[in-house]
């Protein structure tokens, strides 16, 4: 069988522990079989990490700009304890972290749908994709513990001299005292990115404030949407027959719950955190989650929404069988093939990735599953299998499907 070749580079980015050993496997046995691939290949595992002082983070971001589609492996982000493991010269940042600041994207989530595994929110049938929006809010806020009584201003200092200043809160005795930010400019990337991402997957776009109490704060993130909106998209929009709405987020959460799925649902940023928790939960699995950054100037980095499965990837050094479940990094990979091919007009590679992505959600379909599937699954006649068997069965489906 001829390979399909690819034109443009794909960005690839190892990573670490379990998800490092998935990495190699997925494509000894369901990629290069079948495609001649064509990827500049930049090793994130923490020891090159390491090694590079974590230039090797920045190079695949700056690689991933220059080439437009990167796929990312799961990566360790250090803290204490993994400074001894792998005796490293500093704390480095989440690589995922810093390839989002270079970048500037937006992290797109969704549940990947399979017959077998049902959300327990019963009217759900398509995926609900979460647009976090991840910048500033509570994450970069600045608190105080009041200890007594007295009062707290918000006060602002412009450069040009200006002085505003507005009272808090008077304070009779002990409380708390919180002030956070966001930027017009982080808003208005986070409103093209959902626009695009709406386009792009030919999907309705929902947006939740509470701008009825935070009139100019939230009501600010509907203004900026708004006003992208009339302006650049809603001709786009329209064309593609989809729409955009605002509404408060009370309501929002109560029409998520009554939807069929199916949308993009735009959050801020404490909003996104909690609610890609309920999604996933709710649909199955972290494992079964697909992730992308999309940044406004259009360029895509695909992963998988969970981490590096550290438990099974000790078993695994212990030479004890795991069950580790590839699909999401699998589904990565199957995202950025489809983008690169869809960059270069490449019709064969997007046929292959919806092709692996049906031998995937097929081989569940049967009953073949990893551990944490059989968990969950509705599926009566289910046979467990290894992380390596899991693979070897999506490649014989995918052998007959192709
Ligand atoms: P994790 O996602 O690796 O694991 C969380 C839980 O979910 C564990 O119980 C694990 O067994 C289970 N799980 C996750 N993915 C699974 C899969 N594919 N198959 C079966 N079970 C699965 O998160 P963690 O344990 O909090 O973190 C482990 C490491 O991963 C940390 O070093 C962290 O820094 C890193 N991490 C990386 C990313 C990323 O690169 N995007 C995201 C999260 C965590």
């Amino acid at each position: 069988m001829k390979k399909i070749q690819m034109q443009t580079p794909l960005v690839e980015m190892d990573g670490d522990e379990m998800t490092r050993i998935l990495w190699k496997i997925i494509k000894d046995e369901l990629l290069l079989p079948y495609i001649d691939l064509n990827t500049e290949y930049y090793d994130l595992g923490l020891e090159y990490r390491n090694e590079t002082d974590d230039q090797v983070t920045v190079d695949a971001a700056e690689a991933t700009k220059k080439y437009g589609v990167a796929v990312k492996c799961a990566t360790i982000t250090p803290n204490k304890a993994r400074m001894e493991e792998y005796t490293l010269k500093k704390m480095y940042k989440s690589p995922n972290g810093t390839i989002r600041a270079i970048l500037d994207g937006t992290v797109f989530r969704a549940p990947i749908v399979v017959k077998g595994i049902e959300p327990c929110v019963k009217n759900w049938k398509k995926p609900i994709t979460i647009a976090r929006h991840a910048y500033g809010d509570v994450y970069k806020n600045t608190e105080m513990y009041i200890d007594g009584p007295g009062d707290a201003y918000l006060v602002f200092e412009g450069a040009d001299g200006q002085q505003r200043k507005e009272l808090i809160h008077h304070y009779e005795g002990p409380g708390v005292l919180q002030g956070m930010h966001n930027l017009d400019d982080s808003i208005t990337s986070f409103a093209r990115c959902c626009f695009n991402y709406a386009l792009d997957t030919k999907q309705n776009l929902w947006l939740g404030g509470k701008d009825t109490i935070s009139k100019i704060y939230d009501g600010r993130f509907k203004e900026i949407f708004a006003t992208i909106y009339e302006d650049e998209f809603k001709e786009k929009f329209e064309a593609a027959g989809i729409e955009y709405f605002y509404s408060l987020i009370d309501d929002i959460v109560a029409r998520v719950m009554k939807a069929e799925g199916g949308f993009i649902w735009a959050c801020k940023n404490y909003d996104g955190d909690v609610m890609s928790d309920m999604v996933s939960s709710a649909f199955g699995s972290l494992a079964m989650m697909t992730s992308v950054l999309v940044s406004p100037q259009g360029y895509y980095e695909y992963e998988a929404a969970h981490g590096t499965v550290q438990r099974h990837y000790y078993r695994y050094l212990k030479g004890e069988e795991t069950s580790t479940n590839s699909v999401a990094t699998i589904f990565a990979w199957t995202g950025a093939l489809r983008k690169r091919g869809e960059l270069d007009g490449n019709k064969e590679l997007m046929e292959f990735a919806d092709k692996l992505e049906k031998a995937t959600l097929e081989t569940i379909e049967s009953g073949k599953m990893t551990k944490d599937l059989a968990l969950i699954t509705s599926l009566e006649d289910v046979t467990v299998l290894n992380s390596k068997d899991f693979i070897l069965a999506i490649r014989e489906r995918l052998d007959e499907i192709l």
